[in-house]
C-alpha cells in the first residue's frame, strides 16, 4: 500500500521538528550539546516526587488513578487558583482555567479551536518552532512581526493590525525561546492596548518566567487585557516535563471551547501527575525547590556570558537574558550558521542554527540559539571556546 496516497491534505503542512532531528544527531557520546531545550536532569526533585506519590495515593486513593474531568483535576485547579495570581495572572477561576497535556498540547488545542485554513497568525521573528509546528497542521498563513533586544516592536505590530485581519498573535514575552529576550513593561502595556483597540486575541506562552536569575519580575500581558489574552504555562521547567502538565487561563467562552476540543483529543490530562502537582504547589514544595533550580542555572548563564565576552571574535553580538534557558547569538552578515554547525559538531559542540526559528527558514542565516542549562559552568566555558575558535576559522576560510 502507498501510505502517501492515504494521507490527509493537512499532512502536507506538517514537518518533523528540526531541533528534535538535531537532538538525535547530538546525542552521540562526547558531544557537548548547547542545542537542547530541556531542563537539566539534576533539576528534578526526585525525592519530593517519591514522597508526594505516596501522599497522593494516601489522600486521593483510586481517584488519582481514575478517569477525571476534562478541565483538570480539581485539587490542582484549586492550587493553581492560589499560585497563578502570584505571577500576576488575573481572572483565574474554574470557568477560565484548564489543565492540558503540556503547554504544547495547549497550543494544539488553541489552533484546533481558532484556526480556519488561511487565517493569518502574527508571530515574532524568530519564534518558538514548536508553536509553528502546532499551528501548521491547521493551515494558517503567517505574518512576522519585527523584534529587537526588548522583544516584539509594538509599532511593527500596529502596522500589521492596521492593514490585516489577524486571528491571533503568538508571543513568548519572557525569556523567549529562542532568543532569551524579554518584552519590556512599557511594551507589555502597549501590546495590551493594541489588543483592545483592534479587538484581537493574544496567545501569551510563558514557560520560563519563574526561572529568573536576576532583575525584577514583570507582569504578564494577560494582566492588562484579560479578555483578549490566552495565558499558557507549564510545570515542565519548574517540576518535570515528563509529567506533561500545562495550565491555561482563557476568557471563559474560549476556555469552554478548549475543553470541548480536548474531549476529542485525549479526554483529560493524566490524573496521577496532576495530583502530584497539586500537592507540590499546595505543600509549598515549589517555593522550596525553585531556588535550587535557579541556583543550578544562574552560574551556567553567567559562565556563558563571560565566555562569550572572553572568546567570541569581532562582529558577534548576543542577547543578555536575565532568566530562562536560551541565549541568541548573531554573527557578521554572510556567516552561515548551518556551515558553522557542521564544523562545530565535528569538533564536538552542537547548537541550533537560527534560521530554523523562522517559519520559512529564510531569515537569521547568521544566527544561532545556545542553551545554557544542560551543562556545568566549566563545560559551558569549554564549549563556547570551541565555538568561538570554530567561528574564527569559518570566517577566515
Ligand atoms: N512553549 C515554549 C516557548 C517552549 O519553549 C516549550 C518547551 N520547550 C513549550 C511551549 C512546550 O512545553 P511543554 O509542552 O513541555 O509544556
Amino acid at each position: 500500500m502507498r501510505i502517501e496516497d492515504k494521507l490527509s491534505a493537512r499532512t502536507q503542512f506538517m514537518h518533523a521538528n528540526v531541533t528534535r532531528e538535531i537532538l538525535k544527531v547530538v546525542g552521540q557520546p562526547g558531544m557537548i550539546s548547547l542545542a537542547g531545550g530541556i531542563p537539566a536532569p539534576e533539576s528534578f526533585p526526585i525525592d519530593i516526587i517519591r514522597d508526594l506519590t505516596n501522599e497522593v495515593l494516601d489522600e486521593f486513593g483510586p481517584a488519582a488513578l481514575q478517569y477525571d474531568q476534562t478541565e483538570g483535576f480539581t485539587p490542582l485547579r484549586m492550587a493553581l487558583m492560589d499560585y497563578m495570581p502570584t505571577r500576576g495572572v488575573v481572572n483565574v477561576n474554574l470557568d477560565t482555567l484548564n489543565i492540558f497535556s503540556g503547554s504544547q498540547s495547549t497550543l494544539d488545542l488553541i489552533s484546533k479551536v481558532l484556526i480556519t485554513p488561511g487565517d493569518t497568525i502574527a508571530i515574532e521573528a524568530p519564534s518558538y518552532l514548536g508553536a509553528i509546528s502546532a499551528f501548521n497542521a491547521y493551515q494558517p498563513t503567517y505574518v512576522s512581526i519585527a523584534t529587537d533586544e526588548n522583544g516584539m516592536i509594538p509599532e511593527a505590530l500596529e502596522e500589521t493590525l492596521k492593514t490585516q485581519t489577524i486571528k491571533f498573535i503568538y508571543l513568548v514575552p519572557t525569556f523567549q525561546n529562542p532568543t532569551g529576550r524579554t518584552l519590556s513593561l512599557e511594551r507589555r502595556k502597549r501590546v495590551a492596548e493594541l489588543l483592545q483597540q483592534y479587538d484581537v486575541l493574544l496567545v501569551e506562552d510563558d514557560p520560563y518566567s519563574a526561572l529568573r536569575y536576576s532583575g525584577e519580575a514583570l507582569p504578564p500581558i494577560q494582566q492588562f487585557a484579560p479578555d483578549h489574552v490566552i495565558y499558557s504555562s507549564t510545570f515542565s521547567k519548574i517540576l518535570s516535563p515528563g509529567l506533561r502538565l500545562g495550565f491555561c487561563v482563557a476568557p471563559a467562552p474560549l476556555a469552554r471551547w478548549l475543553a470541548i476540543a480536548k474531549q476529542g483529543s485525549d479526554l483529560h490530562t493524566q490524573t496521577l501527575g496532576q495530583a502530584i502537582a497539586a500537592l507540590y504547589l499546595r505543600g509549598g514544595y515549589l517555593t522550596d525547590h525553585l531556588p535550587n533550580i535557579i541556583a543550578l542555572y544562574r552560574p551556567r548563564l553567567e559562565s556563558m556570558l563571560n565566555a562569550l565576552a572572553n572568546y567570541m571574535p569581532e562582529g558577534f553580538t548576543w542577547s543578555h537574558p536575565e532568566g530562562g534557558m536560551f541565549l541568541w547569538l548573531a554573527g557578521p552578515e554572510g556567516l552561515d550558521t548551518d556551515v558553522l554547525y557542521q564544523e562545530c559538531v565535528a569538533r564536538g559542540v552542537a547548537f541550533v542554527p537560527g534560521r530554523y526559528f523562522y517559519y520559512d527558514y529564510s531569515q537569521g542565516l547568521n544566527t544561532m540559539r545556545l542553551n545554557f542549562t544542560m551543562v556545568s559552568p566549566a563545560v559551558v566555558d569549554k564549549a563556547v571556546k570551541i565555538l568561538a575558535e570554530t567561528a574564527q576559522d569559518t570566517l577566515i576560510t
